[in-house]
């Protein structure tokens, strides 16, 4: 399988940019990429990325999902409303909406379903803190956050993504070793084949701090099957370097 490259464009862009950006990397990609490719962008430019990007090869998605199926809940965004716009992916459980928003792994747990429900991919984002690894805690943590979701999902556990985003190298400049990136990323391809027989399928995305520097040693590790990519994900030069480091398939 294709590694999948997803960038998360977290709450940056303007229409003029967003254009710009996504004409720089539809441009640099004309060659058939080894890998698959996204971009996750705020939820005012949907429309936007789907007008750009329908007619090439990157996919599209969003940041967030409700956990509600609809109605009466000011300011959320549904899973159905995600694939009206055509949203291949949604990102749930990023730390920031987990550390700003309170969400935790049940609220989690809800939106992965309420994105398969609307035939959406979530990439279920699990990590530890700082304080979590200097505790050793992280193969508890990432297993506990996992595994709310896989008991959610059930046997569509093989429909998921997962990214692997240790809290301490978001935004830090501070990435996980390859190795250690790999130690946690085995951990839970063990969990995902414990919980579905097609655990091989399951992409697990490292992020934190990939750059177009680092991005070819971690995306060479047996288990880390792509990367989800914030502030590199906004220069289209350095987004292309990392997808051209991907593994051929
Ligand atoms: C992210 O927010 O998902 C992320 C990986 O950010 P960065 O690449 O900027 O560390």
């Amino acid at each position: 399988m294709n590694q999948l490259i997803v960038g998360n464009w977290k709450m940056n862009g303007s229409l003029a940019a967003n254009a710009e950006l996504l004409a720089a990397v539809c441009q640099g990609l004309a060659t058939a990429p080894a890998s698959d490719v996204a971009v996750c962008v705020p939820m005012p430019y949907l429309a936007q990325a789907q007008a750009l990007l329908s007619s090439t090869g990157v996919a599209w998605g969003a940041q967030d999902v409700s956990s509600h199926e609809a109605g009466a809940y000011t300011g959320e965004t549904s899973a159905a409303m995600l694939r009206d716009f055509g949203c291949r992916y949604t990102i749930v459980g990023h730390s920031e909406r987990r550390q700003y928003h309170g969400e935790h792994d049940d609220t989690v747990a809800v939106k992965a379903q309420r994105a398969l429900a609307a035939g959406v991919t979530p990439i279920v984002c699990v990590g530890e803190t700082l304080a979590e690894h200097e505790a050793g805690r992280t193969e508890f943590v990432v297993k506990r956050q996992l595994s709310a979701v896989i008991h959610a999902v059930g046997h569509c556990t093989s429909e998921i993504v997962v990214a692997y985003e240790p809290v301490w190298a978001i935004g830090t400049g501070h990435t996980a070793t390859p190795e250690q990136a790999q130690a946690v990323h085995a951990v839970l391809r063990a969990q995902l084949q414990a919980a579905t027989p097609r655990a091989q399928r399951v992409r697990i995305l490292y992020g934190g701090s990939m750059n177009a520097a680092n991005a070819a040693e971690l995306l060479r590790q047996p288990d880390i099957d792509g990367g989800l990519i914030g502030g590199a994900s906004l220069k289209a030069s350095d987004f292309l370097s990392i997808i051209a480091s991907c593994r051929t398939a």
